[in-house]
């Protein structure tokens, strides 16, 4: 349980519906592919039809599931949501495709992750609006076509480039969702702070905005942190005191980086001499699974330029010792 984790907990998706964006114009950030989907979205409107199939990709807490609501929002239909690893057999893609209304939304997180058989049931359904529908068992058994009403499929991705390429090209809309700025998770925040029925001084948004690594999500839960602390040990105002408090606490520093973060890079430049160490060794070192370090601390660590991947292994940047106070080596490799 990390506080700048960019995957929601379950019991988290609550607290999270209570500020999500319910239109286009609340929604913060992301302009063109928001100019672009209010595009698509006011001529479908206009033409009374349903909206081409939206695919959004981007990495977690950015806003996906978000637009797909406000897709359904805007459409008037209702959202139907699933996602890849919920649908393991065709038979189970059939029974809510044939369940759909017209102008419905079908959202599809983690479409990477469908299985082969209802990909290519929602190849049909896409481009055609039919699904045959199979009945019985065995050499008896027959497809029954059904045709299905207009609605939309908005699919949801971290991974664009896995999707096989007949599935990508059956969206007509293709969007990618690009890191937050500060300034932009400051407005994230301040409107959030609103919903919350308090008001986030501005110095404070400001902390709270660099801290977030460019994601709503984690400066949402960082907000509510923050709230948590004023409460109970401040005034209740979210100004700067409880906004440094609660990050000292929850150990989020200056870039961003946690416990976790800071453990992988003090290992790979003090223990490792900066490296190039394979993934197993280095987690090993940090008391951690490799799947966690490569998958939970490594993408942001290098998305920061701290760690370097290379064939030999991970490797440290001279930030990564600036950052924690070090001096790198003189012979070091940058
Ligand atoms: P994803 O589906 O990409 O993982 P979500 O749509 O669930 O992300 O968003 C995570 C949280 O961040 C939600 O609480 C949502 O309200 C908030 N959020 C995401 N994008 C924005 C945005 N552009 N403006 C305001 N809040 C946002």
């Amino acid at each position: 349980e990390r506080v700048v984790d960019a995957q929601a907990g379950d019991l988290e998706r609550a607290a999270e519906a209570a500020l999500r964006p319910g239109s286009l114009g609340e929604f913060v950030g992301q302009p063109k592919l928001r100019a672009q989907l209010d595009l698509v979205l006011t001529a479908a409107a206009q033409r009374g039809a349903a909206p081409d199939h939206v695919l959004l990709s981007g990495p977690p807490g950015l806003g996906k599931t978000t637009l797909a609501m406000i897709i359904a929002a805007e459409t008037g239909g209702v959202l139907r949501p699933t996602s890849g690893p919920a649908v393991q057999h065709a038979g189970d893609l059939a029974a809510i495709l044939s369940s759909l209304n017209e102008h419905d939304v079908l959202f599809i997180d983690e479409i990477h992750r469908l299985a082969r058989a209802a990909e290519e049931m929602l190849y049909l359904a896409m481009e055609d609006f039919r699904v045959d529908v199979v009945v019985g068992k065995g050499p008896g058994a027959t497809s029954i076509p059904l045709t299905l009403p207009r609605f939309t499929v908005v699919g949801a991705t971290t991974r664009a480039g896995l999707l096989p390429a007949p599935l990508r090209d059956r969206f007509g809309l293709t969007g990618h969702l690009e890191f937050y700025s500060d300034d932009e998770l400051e407005r994230v925040l301040t409107r959030s702070a609103g919903l919350l029925n308090a008001t986030l001084d501005p110095q404070a948004a400001a902390l709270l905005a660099a801290r977030s690594r460019g994601t709503p999500r984690i400066a949402n839960r960082l907000l509510r942190r923050v709230q948590d602390w004023a409460q109970v040990h401040g005034t209740g105002a979210l100004d700067l005191a409880a906004t440094e408090a609660a990050l000292e606490l929850f150990e989020v520093d200056a870039k961003g980086l946690d416990r976790l973060d800071r453990a992988v890079l003090h290992a790979l430049c003090t223990r490792f001499g900066g490296g190039p160490v394979g993934l197993t060794t280095l987690a090993v070192a940090v008391g951690e699974e490799a799947e966690t370090v490569e998958t939970v601390a490594e993408p942001f660590l290098v998305r920061e330029g701290f760690i370097v991947r290379s064939p030999r292994g991970r490797m440290a940047t001279a930030a990564a010792y600036h950052h924690l106070g070090l001096t790198p080596p003189a012979d070091g490799a940058f």
